[in-house]
C-alpha cells in the first residue's frame, strides 16, 4: 500500500523535492526518485514500500558485517526492493536495481509483526535493516526501531550511507549499530561508479561516530577501480583521524556481479591493502577471503579474545563484562 513519506517539500502546486538522500530528486507529478519507490501523486510525497518486504531471514551478526557488536549472535534481517545509489557491481542488485512492482515477490508485515517475530526467536538480538538500502524506506525503519527500542531490542542498519544530515539525525536515536559501506576515497569513482558522491558518505560516517554509536566500515576493493595503494592508505588514514583508531574496517574481496565484469581481486592485493590499513587501525578485517584468520586480538597483549570460523564465533578470551581475560582491557562495549 502506498504510504506518506516524510523529508518532502512542494515546491509548487505540481512539483516536490525529496531531502532524505543527497539527490535531492525534484519530482513532477507521477514521477518517481532516483531510489524508484518514492513518487510524487497530486502533490504528495508517497513510498511504494512500507511493509514490503522482499527477504527476511534469521542472520549471523557477522554477516551484516558487524564483529565488535554482539559477536556470535543472530540478527532478524529485512529489506525491500530499490536503492538510491547504481552500483556497478552490485551483489543484491536483483532487488536493488529494480522498482517495487506488484508482481515482485514479497511479503507484508506491519512493524508490529516484525517486532513479534523478533521477539519470538530464542537468541535474537534484534533487527537488522540490510539487503538493498534501507534509508529508501525509512519510514517503515522508523516506526519499526521506535517500536524495537521500546520492546528492548536491538537495531542494526546496513547502509551506503548516503543520507541527508537532518533524516539522519532523527533515526540515530534508535539505531544501535551501523555497518556503512565507503565505497572508495575517491569521489570519480563515486561518480562513475555508484552514480553518487563520496563527500556526504564521509559526513555520515562522522555524523555516526559523534553519536557514539557502534560503527563499523566495509571496503570492497575492484582491481582497477579502487585498489590504488596511495588512496587505499589516505583513507585508513582519514578512518583512524575522524573516526577513531579503533574503528573496525572490513576489506572485502570482490567478485563479479551485475554490470561489472573485472575479474575477482587477487588475494595479495587484499592481504597488501590490510598491512597498509594496519598501520592507522587497531582492527582490519577481510572479507570473502576463506582462508584467512578474522580472529579478534587484544590490542593490549594480544591475547586472542575472539574466534571466528565462518559463521562458528567464540568469545574464548572475554569475560562477562567484555574485558580481556588476561590483561583486563576492556573491549566490547554494551549498548
Ligand atoms: S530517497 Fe529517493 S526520491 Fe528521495 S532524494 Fe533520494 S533518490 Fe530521490
Ligand atoms: S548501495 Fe548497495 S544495494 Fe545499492 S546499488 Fe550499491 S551495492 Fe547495491
Amino acid at each position: 500500500m502506498n504510504t506518506e513519506a516524510q523529508w518532502y517539500f512542494p515546491l509548487n502546486d505540481e512539483t516536490l523535492q525529496c531531502r532524505l538522500c543527497p539527490h535531492n530528486c525534484i519530482l513532477k507529478e507521477g514521477k518517481s526518485g532516483i531510489c524508484r519507490v518514492r513518487f510524487n501523486q497530486e502533490g504528495k510525497l508517497l513510498t511504494q514500500v512500507y511493509g514490503f518486504v522482499s527477504a527476511i531471514n534469521f542472520d549471523p551478526i557477522e554477516k551484516k558485517p558487524l564483529y565488535h557488536f554482539y559477536p556470535g549472535s543472530t540478527i532478524l534481517s529485512i529489506g525491500t526492493y530499490g536503492c538510491n545509489l547504481r552500483c556497478f557491481f552490485c551483489q543484491n542488485c536483483g532487488i536493488s536495481q529494480t522498482a517495487a512492482e506488484p508482481e515482485l515477490p514479497r511479503s507484508n508485515y506491519t512493524p508490529d509483526q516484525i517486532i513479534q517475530m523478533a521477539l519470538k526467536r530464542p537468541g535474537n538480538i534484534g533487527i537488522a535493516f540490510t539487503y538493498n538500502e534501507p534509508v529508501i524506506w525509512y519510514e517503515y525503519m522508523y516506526d519499526i526501531a521506535r517500536l524495537a527500542k521500546k520492546a528492548g531490542l536491538k537495531t542494526v542498519m546496513v547502509t551506503n550511507g548516503f543520507v541527508n544530515k537532518e533524516p539522519l539525525e532523527a533515526l540515530l536515536e534508535y539505531i544501535d549499530a551501523f555497518s556503512v559501506d565507503l565505497k572508495a576515497f575517491n569521489e570519480e569513482f563515486y561518480a562513475k561508479v555508484t552514480s553518487s558522491q563520496l563527500e556526504p558518505v564521509k559526513q555520515t560516517l562522522k555524523q555516526i561516530s559523534l553519536a557514539g554509536k557502534h560503527l563499523e566500515v566495509v571496503n570492497l576493493v575492484i582491481p582497477g577501480l579502487n585498489d590504488n595503494e596511495t588512496a587505499f592508505s589516505a583513507m585508513a588514514k582519514w578512518i583512524a583521524t575522524e573516526l577513531g583508531r579503533e574503528t573496525v574496517l572490513h576489506i572485502s574481496r570482490y567478485f563479479p556481479n551485475y554490470k561489472l565484469t573485472t575479474e575477482a581481486t587477487p588475494v595479495s592485493s587484499i592481504r597488501n591493502l590490510k598491512r597498509l590499513a594496519e598501520k592507522e587501525l587497531s582492527y582490519v578485517y577481510t572479507g570473502n577471503m576463506h582462508t584467512e584468520s578474522s580472529d579478534t586480538h587484544c590490542i593490549k597483549c594480544n591475547n586472542i579474545l575472539i574466534t571466528r570460523h565462518s559463521y562458528a564465533v567464540s568469545a574464548v578470551g572475554l569475560d562477562a563484562e567484555g574485558k580481556c581475560k588476561v590483561c583486563g582491557n576492556f573491549f566490547l562495549k554494551k549498548t
